[in-house]
């Protein structure tokens, strides 16, 4: 998985950062249905902050109240130190861009930037010079009069962005700002965001779905489940410590295994698991308590095949019963004498008819304690 962003100056972690939007035991309740159940969190100036979060887990409207579509059932939303709970949209140092771009298709890609300025710059020449500005910002400026049907995707989404961005907000909120975009030119332009984030200094929150997206462009990320937080950390952090089981399985692939602690100590933990009926060993600094049901949780690229046993790996055998091919990697899928199916993954060194591993192949694998963690929620 890929990460772009320097990650040296996490303001989110000094004890007295002021937040740019605090988020305050807000909730909002839809009849019976909460979308957003009493959550609260900081984000901090200069972010890049994913809402991450399957179909339905209250992202969207999180992210309305943010700009004031919505109104929050309980609880406040505080920018910059003030109260905005009751605050219109447009009196809020915050813009939005819809998924849809909703650009005026009337209009050339000149007006529809100029629209969102209104009267700020109150000249004309001010208006101009701020659109050019802008136009020259997302590298458009040779399609200022055309109409948005005579634009690709993409070029749509650079003007939905400078549309966004041309009244200088404090926030900017995306929703799925990438989700028109086919894989390929999504990918660019994750990259093409951050860097323009990053120059701009610009606080921006995103909602997303995609959990490489998120963990691609973000700072840090929230992933969200049913209207709650479940996690908030940056990429590096989620990918390797995810605080609990729908956190693990919701970034990345891993393997899960049930069972029980046995001992602990020195910061190492055996734990028993019942799926493999074997002693998995993992390092482990916060207090476990022998019988503690718990899940051992190992990323498939943590795992290798090893044809000689080392006594300080855990280790599993099985049998290679799939493989998908991915280019850059391939994923084999193993099932373990006792029936569980787990699955590793290998960078292909070597051409796919030179590759050492086939179907049907019984194979040793073996990875580190460190490679692996103990999830207890
Ligand atoms: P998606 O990724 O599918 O857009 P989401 O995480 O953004 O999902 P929300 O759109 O915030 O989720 O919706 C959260 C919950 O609130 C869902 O159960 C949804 O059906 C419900 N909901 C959202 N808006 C309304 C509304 N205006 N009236 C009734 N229920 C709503």
């Amino acid at each position: 998985m890929s990460q772009s962003r320097n990650q040296s100056t996490e303001s989110w972690s000094a004890p007295d950062a002021e937040p740019v939007v605090r988020i305050e035991k807000v909730t909002k309740r839809f009849g019976e249905i909460y979308a957003v159940d009493d959550l609260s969190l900081d984000i901090h100036r200069g972010e890049f902050f994913s809402l991450l979060g399957a179909s339905g887990c209250g992202k969207t409207t999180l992210l309305r109240m943010l700009a004031g579509f919505e109104t929050p059932t309980a609880g406040r939303i505080f920018i910059d130190g003030q109260d905005m709970t009751e605050v219109p949209a447009y009196l809020r140092p915050v813009n939005m861009m819809f998924q849809s771009y909703a650009l005026f298709p009337h209009m050339t890609v000149a007006q529809n930037i100029a629209y969102g300025l209104k009267s700020d710059p109150p000249d004309r020449e001010g208006r101009s010079a701020r659109v050019s500005e802008m136009m020259a910002m997302v590298k458009i400026e040779a399609l200022a009069t055309r109409k948005p049907h005579q634009l690709s995707g993409g070029q749509r989404q650079r003007v939905a962005l400078a549309r966004a961005l041309a009244r200088h907000p404090k926030i900017l909120l995306l929703d799925e700002p990438l989700g028109a975009l086919d894989k390929k030119l999504r990918e660019q332009t994750q990259f093409e965001l951050v860097n323009l984030q990053e120059r701009l200094g610009i606080t921006f929150i995103v909602v997303t779905h995609d959990q490489e997206e998120a963990m691609t462009m973000s700072s840090r990320i929230a992933l969200l489940k049913d209207g709650r937080i479940e996690q908030v950390d940056s990429p590096r952090r989620m990918y390797e410590f995810p605080s609990t089981r729908y956190a693990a399985d919701f970034i990345g692939s891993i393997n899960l295994f049930e069972g029980h602690v046995i001992s602990h100590s020195n910061d190492m933990a055996v734990i028993h698991c019942e799926d493999t009926d074997s002693d998995i060993i993992v390092h482990h600094s916060q207090p476990l308590a022998s019988g503690m049901p718990v899940t051992v949780a190992v990323r498939p690229e943590k795992m290798r095949v090893n044809t000689t046993i080392e006594a300080d790996q855990n280790q599993l055998h099985g049998e290679i019963k799939e493989i998908a091919y991915l280019g850059d990697v391939s994923i084999y899928h193993v099932d373990l004498p006792g029936g569980k199916r787990i699955q590793f993954t290998q960078p292909n060194m070597l051409a796919l008819a030179e590759q050492p591993l086939t179907w049907g192949q019984e194979v040793q694998l073996t990875w580190h304690p460190n490679g692996c963690g103990v999830l207890t929620q």
